[in-house]
């Protein structure tokens, strides 16, 4: 059975914090490096029902690619909500790593799960590390489809295949416009659109897109937009995370019972539709 520290060395050498933004907060939050480690957790929040849903699991490790403090903090008090996380997670022997911008970048990253997700072939990332020489590393992924399809296609098959939640996904652009090629990063991306523009795709999937980039985006050129969930978007790097994790395991015959938590932590809980709204 390894200890802590085996099994964050094994997560740091798939997302080695160095890679890691220089104001995000990455790494171990809380956990003693010598406990032993037999169930895992991946998720994307460290909000308190992922804390309880690894109680209830048995897990003395949680993985979230949220930080749960981005920020410094003076207290972690039991009455205010992120203390409250912390003292769930101490009292039952549970640790808590982070792997965020570190595993955006990574080769494969988030943006990779998400490109898999939606059946696209990544050709890309679509900002690369100036650093890494093998072109592979890098923020967003640029894919191509197998066959073309409507923007419209494109944006039913990423609701159905990503997890559900009260957003959905919304569309900006000619919903019958043909897509070919597609841009995707996982979690906020609006501050891509340069480089998506550059890339010359025919659509851009990524989540918490706002009015004037959007307005913008579209005025500019027929570019189609796809925004999903901020939580949908980064929820399938769980899956590959845990899968990198499971092939670890049984290389080093650690016996990992490694899950993914399938509990909403989207903030948004339900969407009502005017009536007579477009669509
Ligand atoms: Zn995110």
């Amino acid at each position: 059975m390894p200890r802590l520290s085996e099994v964050i060395a094994a997560l740091d050498a798939l997302w080695p914090p160095s890679r890691a933004e220089q104001w995000d907060a990455v790494g171990t939050v809380c956990g003693d490096p010598d406990a032993e480690i037999r169930r895992v957790l991946f998720a994307v929040d460290p909000v308190q029902e992922i804390a309880d849903e690894a109680v209830e699991l048995g897990a003395q490790l949680i993985v979230t690619h949220h930080p749960l403090y981005l920020r410094g903090t003076t207290t972690v008090a039991a009455d205010h909500f992120k203390g409250r996380v912390v003292h769930t997670l101490i009292k039952n022997d549970i640790a808590l790593h982070v792997a965020h911008t570190n595993a955006d970048t990574a080769d494969p990253g988030v943006s990779d799960a998400l490109a898999g997700a939606l059946d696209l072939r990544v050709v890309r990332p679509l900002v690369p590390d100036p650093t890494d020489p093998s072109g592979r590393r890098g923020l967003g992924r640029v894919g191509e489809l197998d066959h073309p399809e409507t923007l419209a296609e494109f944006a039913e098959r990423a609701a159905k295949r990503l997890p559900a939640t009260a957003q959905g996904v919304r569309v900006a652009g000619d919903p019958a416009a043909v897509v070919r090629t597609v841009a995707v990063s996982g979690g906020s991306g609006d501050s891509l659109f340069d480089a998506v523009r550059a890339a010359g795709v025919d659509a851009f999937l990524t989540a918490d897109l706002r009015h004037h980039p959007v307005s913008e985006a579209t005025q500019q050129s027929p570019l189609g937009l796809v925004d999903a969930a901020h939580w949908a978007t980064e929820w399938p790097w769980c899956e590959l995370a845990a899968t990198q994790l499971d092939e670890i395991s049984d290389r080093h015959g650690w016996n990992l019972r490694v899950h993914v938590s399938h509990t909403v932590t989207d903030p948004w809980s339900s969407r009502f539709s005017s009536p007579g709204a477009p669509n």
